[in-house]
């Protein structure tokens, strides 16, 4: 199957400043993808690249295999979810979902039609006639995804579009995406900053950060092997130990910490200067055999977290963020020793 969307050494610069660095990135059909960054980072500069509100300084644009560097938006088979919704006030609910269809020129019993199966589509059924005023920001939320559907895109591009509402709100509201996206086969392409939101409606993360990308992958491969530093901080919490190669032992790597020798699986060269990345989860208070030692320490803080118990533990000079089980009952002051699985200990080389 060919590409939807396609970035081919697509770059951008604004007044001599290289925002997004020489990059490709390709897209399947139905695929939901999140791009993933920091404030900054070039996520909307990408997002409107693909939807044609910024042209490419270098590089080239293609959907469905057509190249449309140089199309305006209303000429590109996507349509935009803006964060700040950008609905019509003066214009009913049902108008703004047709605004799409009356600018491509569809007649007008068809087009309120089509709204009203949007409005449908979306939970806001028979709320056709009521003004924008009247809703709340998470149904304001819903008129906007409305819209943009409305014209049947083969891509649709959304800027944190979930930003504006209450937790309670955007956790069902991912949900609610990704249903929408499963019916619509439509390819998605997802901008946000959290990478809790990212996890649970991506098939593919995209983590980008200072214009590049650190990263690609499904969910749960980026946060247990992250492919960079930047990756394995920005995916969630992690004790990262710096470190350097001392010799390859059988197949696996001795590795000079402030935790002491470690010898894990790897591949880097004799020398080297690595990162040993583990998540708060991994660390545990007895051995298995497939475990290394990590040492003894002790637990400095502890909070309770209903499902587990977040605890600051120090070993020498290091400070590991562990989550324990509510049952070991941990205390501050106890003495612990710390395992990990040797499976998912993460050397990173950048
Ligand atoms: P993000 O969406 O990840 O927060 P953006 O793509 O909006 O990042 O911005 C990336 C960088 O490009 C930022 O440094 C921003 O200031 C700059 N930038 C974005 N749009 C413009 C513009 N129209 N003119 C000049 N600089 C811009
Ligand atoms: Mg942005």
């Amino acid at each position: 199957m060919s590409d939807r969307v396609e970035l081919r050494q697509v770059s951008k610069v604004y007044e001599g400043v290289t925002v997004v660095e020489t990059l490709d990135l390709a897209m399947k059909a139905g695929e939901f993808v999140v791009l993933l960054g920091p404030s900054g980072s070039g996520k909307t500069t990408l997002l409107n690249m693909i939807g044609g509100f910024a042209n490419p300084s270098a590089g080239h644009v293609f959907i469905d295999g057509e190249e449309v560097t140089d199309l305006p938006p209303a000429k590109r088979p996507t349509a935009t979810v803006f964060q700040d919704y950008a609905l019509f006030p003066h214009m009913s609910l049902a108008n703004n979902v047709a605004f799409g269809l009356r600018m491509r020129q569809v007649a007008k019993a068809e087009r309120l039609t089509k709204a009203a199966e949007m409005l449908k589509l979306v939970g806001l059924e028979g709320f056709g006639n009521r003004g924008v005023h009247q809703l709340s920001g998470g149904q304001r939320q819903r008129v906007a995804l409305a819209r943009a559907m409305a014209v049947e895109p083969k891509v649709l591009l959304l800027d944190e579009p979930l930003g504006a509402l209450d937790l309670a709100l955007r956790r069902q509201m991912q949900e609610e995406l990704v249903r929408l996206q499963r019916r619509s086969g439509a390819t998605f392409v997802h901008v946000t900053h959290d990478q809790e939101e990212a996890m649970s409606i991506a098939d593919r993360i995209v983590v980008v950060n200072k214009g590049r990308i650190e990263d690609m992958g499904p969910p749960d491969r980026v946060y247990l092997k992250p492919a960079s530093l930047f990756a394995a901080k920005f995916m969630g919490e992690s004790n990262v130990l710096g470190g350097r190669v001392v010799e390859a032992v059988g197949r696996d790597l001795k590795i000079e910490t402030a935790l002491g020798a470690l010898v894990v699986p790897g591949d880097a060269a004799t020398g080297a200067a690595v990162h040993v990345a583990l998540r708060p989860e991994q660390l545990v208070l007895a051995p298995t055999p497939d475990s290394i030692s990590l040492g003894h320490g002790r637990i400095e803080e502890l909070s309770f977290q209903g499902t587990h118990c977040r605890c600051h533990c120090r070993i020498g000079s290091v400070d590991l963020i562990l989550r324990a089980p509510v049952s070991a009952c941990l205390t501050p002051g106890r003495d612990v020793a710390l395992y990990a699985a040797r499976s998912d200990v993460v050397l990173l080389q950048r």
